[in-house]
């Protein structure tokens, strides 16, 4: 007999569903964390980046309203003000995901968790050491900033520190060319900081759709950012208050602080899992089957430890369809077609299904491309030097729609509903039947000739 039927490591995303689900169809559930019970994306993640997003976007709204007829007025910002507004409202979701789990009869641990054997879990705390048992275990302990190992690299942040600024920098360095880079630029730039984007390759956001990556690029420049390809850094210094930074140009650049956004590193050692002999890739993923058991067959893995696309969404649907499959008697897996997602940069991006390069790759000249390239209607009367871009991309031969992106305001909305549509096969035919909502951005999508 154990103390737990199902115990899970790690309260954020996936481990919170899958201990909530797996309650809920009457499992006994155990969840230990040792930091707060959410996870990266609510407490440093998506929810604070996305209030920090909208903080930023208002400098560009004051400057807009002028052109319809509110005075010059330019209000000042104060950063300490944001963070606390942000750090009351996390503690709120905070509270909500803690009583919810309460209310679902799930025992949160505040303490560290680590496999000692197959079933027995050591758990520390500032009390000391204690173990409980479990028949089914659960590891949900997400990913961790990782950075590169060049001279200096611990003066470097990551966005984990920035969540926590006591003040903002005058001038800021992101390195890296993916989500939280692209991201995090657009909200220092909106709140006033110089900022600089210095990415190692050819065109930022690799994997996504080349075209949508180099507007951003351009759009993003002509917000002011001096964002750079084809550079990296290869040494920090530190030099009183300032960073000297030796670029793979040859070039240097002396910053008030440098931020990393390089990729994310599974969460998976010091939890006794390489001592278990549990199977994982040499980046540290845990390898999982389609039911996210790992090769020791009570052990489970779900989101950002697993590798794959680390998307809250997922690792969500992941937590579910375990706890669906093992305490309801219900075996579920999850259709990873046509994931939706959004980078939410200045202008944002929504997009869901091929990009053209790798469409033109599977369907080569059968492929259609429709695109539309215009100026938002917010925009006319602002005066502002931003366009939009939205692509469709059609598989000629059954006019199948199987790439949708979008770069503009309002595209993250926008995309959601149109990922319905891929799903579930849309044609090009399909979407031209479709009655356009007038006047809005949205109708580009069912309005390509
Ligand atoms: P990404 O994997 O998106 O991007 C990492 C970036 O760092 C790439 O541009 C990569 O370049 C670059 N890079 C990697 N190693 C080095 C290095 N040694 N030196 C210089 N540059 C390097 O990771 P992020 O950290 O931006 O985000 C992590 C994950 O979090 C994302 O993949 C995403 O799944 C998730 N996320 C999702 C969000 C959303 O849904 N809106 C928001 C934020 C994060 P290269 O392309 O050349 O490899």
């Amino acid at each position: 007999m154990y103390d737990y039927d199902f115990f899970v490591i790690g309260a954020g995303s996936g481990g919170v569903r899958a201990s909530r689900m797996a309650a809920t169809y009457g499992a006994k559930v155990g969840l230990a964390e040792d930091y707060r019970v959410g996870g990266t994306c609510v407490i440093r993640g998506c929810v604070p980046k996305k209030l920090f997003v909208y903080a930023s976007e208002y400098s560009g709204h004051f400057k807009d309203a002028e052109g319809f007829g509110w005075d010059k007025a330019v209000p000042s910002f104060d950063w300490k003000t944001l963070k606390s507004n942000k750090d009351t409202e996390i503690d709120r979701l905070e509270g909500l995901y803690g009583k919810n789990l309460d209310n679902h009869d799930v025992e949160i641990i505040k303490a560290r968790g680590k496999l000692i054997d197959r079933h027995t879990i050591e758990l520390t705390d500032e009390n000391g050491v204690r173990t409980v048992t479990a028949d089914k275990i659960l590891i949900a302990t997400g990913a961790w900033p990782s950075y590169p190992d060049i001279p200096g690299i611990e003066h470097a942040v990551s966005s984990n520190e920035v969540f926590e600024f006591e003040d903002l920098p005058r001038r800021i360095t992101v390195v890296g060319g993916g989500y939280i880079a692209v991201e995090f630029a657009g909200i220092f730039n909106g709140l006033g900081v110089e900022t600089s984007l210095l990415y190692r390759g050819e065109e930022i956001l690799r994997g996504f759709d080349l075209e949508i990556r180099a507007k951003l690029r351009e759009e993003m420049i002509k917000k002011g950012i001096d964002t750079r390809i084809h550079t990296n850094v290869t040494e920090i210094k530190k030099s009183g208050d300032q960073f000297l930074l030796s670029l793979s140009d040859g070039n240097e650049m002396v910053t008030d602080c440098v931020m990393y956004a390089t990729g994310r590193r599974p969460n998976s050692t010091g939890i006794g899992l390489e001592e278990l002999g549990v199977e994982m890739r040499d980046n540290g993923e845990i390898i999982v089957d389609e039911y996210y058991k790992t090769n020791v067959d009570n052990i489970f893995a779900v989101g950002d430890v697993t590798g794959g696309m680390q998307l809250t969404p997922i690792a969500i649907k992941e937590g579910a369809a375990l706890a669906a499959t093992q305490f309801d008697d219900n075996e579920t897996i999850v259709n990873y077609d046509y994931i939706p997602t959004a980078i939410f940069s200045q202008p944002p991006i929504g997009t869901v299904g091929m990009s053209e390069e790798d469409a033109r790759e599977k369907y080569g000249d059968d492929l259609k491309v429709f695109r539309s390239e215009y100026k938002s209607m917010k925009f006319t009367l602002a005066g502002r030097d931003e366009r939009s871009l939205i692509k469709l991309l059609v598989d000629g031969v059954t006019d199948k729609v199987v790439g949708a992106h979008m770069i503009g305001p309002d595209s993250a909305e926008i995309i959601q509903g149109i990922a319905i549509a891929l799903k579930m096969g849309a044609t090009k035919a399909q979407f031209d039947d479709t009655v356009a909502v007038h006047p809005s951005s949205a109708e580009e999508f069912v309005l390509m000739k």
